[in-house]
């Protein structure tokens, strides 16, 4: 592996994160240093002890910032990524940054992220800073098979050194543009797919409802002009896809509050640039009321079929 990438930095090890590190920590080659920062203790001392004198303990972004040549962040929300960046006494910015290639993965709304890379280029002219949010969930990032959507695009000078470090972590890195369409692109993907969850949970209810076997209106739905993922690999109906998450209680999978916050980014985003919506609105009501119901919070999105009031015991009307 080449020694371009002797000196990383990784601040945020939460549910993708920690997976997202350690994919480095495995694929790197032993002389490789990758400095960690969380502001929760517990799995930045996991990797420390799994990784010793490869996974390196930080007190903050900066001092993360100051060891490494090429930082990435996977934060929750725009206010966590302006702090890791942007706080004067402990922000990555509050470091010389000299070149440093500085990549943001969390799924925030555009403005924070253009604010941060603003700041960047202002303070830190020779530096470079990319939104690259990701999709493929907890599981992807446990199996480095991500998809990651970069905030630039195919003539950038760092898509080389971009390409090759995000590989080690995912199977697809797609350059959507310029400055945070990656953001962009990954709002436009979740504001798609929480719609199409919602509309196939609705079609499954009433199929279930008209005597339907949702086994078979599944098949009807793949054969005909239906067809997609969330029914596919996802079904939000119980029993019809046996590994998705809504056949294990809704448990794994993209958390239903997750969702409402990338539905209500993808809103806000539709809004700020006068796209007209006919569902936003009703999805993002949806999506609210879903996370705050005992029955749904904390399980996968695809739980808007028990939300809407789907039979999960369908079963039991057929052979
Ligand atoms: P998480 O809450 O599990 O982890 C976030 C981590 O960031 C935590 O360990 C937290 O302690 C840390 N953190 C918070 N503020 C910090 C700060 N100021 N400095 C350093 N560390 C800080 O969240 P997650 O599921 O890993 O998601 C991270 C981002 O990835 C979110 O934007 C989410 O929308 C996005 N995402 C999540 C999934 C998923 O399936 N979980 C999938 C795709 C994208």
């Amino acid at each position: 592996m080449a020694t371009k990438f002797s000196r990383l930095g990784f601040i945020g090890l939460g549910a993708m994160g920690k997976h997202m590190a350690e994919q480095l920590a495995i694929k790197l080659p032993d002389g490789v240093k990758i400095f960690v920062f969380d502001v929760a203790t517990p799995p930045v001392k996991e990797l420390v002890e799994k990784y010793p004198g490869k996974v390196i303990e930080c007190s903050s972004p900066k001092e993360v910032a100051e060891k490494s040549d090429i930082i990435l962040s996977m934060v929750p929300e725009g206010r966590h990524v302006a702090s890791v960046y942007l706080d004067e006494a402990t922000g990555v910015a509050a470091a010389d940054l000299g070149k440093r290639v500085l990549i943001d993965c969390s799924t925030i709304d555009t403005a924070t992220s253009l604010r941060v890379k603003n700041y960047i280029a202002e303070h830190h002219p020779a530096a470079s800073f990319y939104d690259a949010p990701v999709s493929g969930g907890v599981l992807g990032a446990a199996k480095g098979t991500v998809a990651f959507f970069l905030g630039c695009d195919k003539q950038d000078p760092q898509i080389g050194v971009l390409t090759e470090l995000l590989s080690l972590m995912g199977k697809q890195i797609i350059p959507c543009g310029k400055p945070s369409l990656g953001l962009a692109s990954k709002l436009c993907n979740n504001y798609l797919s929480g719609l199409i969850a919602i509309a196939s949970s609705e079609a499954l209810n009433m199929g279930i409802k008209t005597g339907l076997d949702p086994r078979v209106l599944s098949d009807v739905f793949a054969a005909g002009t239906a067809q997609n993922a969330i029914c596919d690999r996802f079904n939000p109906c119980p029993g019809v896809v046996p590994d998705a998450p809504s056949s294990k209680g809704y448990e794994g999978g993209f958390k239903v509050q997750l969702m409402k916050k990338d539905f209500s980014l993808a809103v806000n985003m539709a809004e700020s640039v006068g796209a007209n919506m006919v569902l936003g609105q009703q999805g993002l009501k949806t999506y609210e009321a879903a996370s705050n119901d005992p029955k749904c919070f904390d399980r996968d999105s695809r739980v808007v079929f028990r939300y809407i009031g789907g039979d999960e015991k369908w079963a039991d009307k057929f052979e």
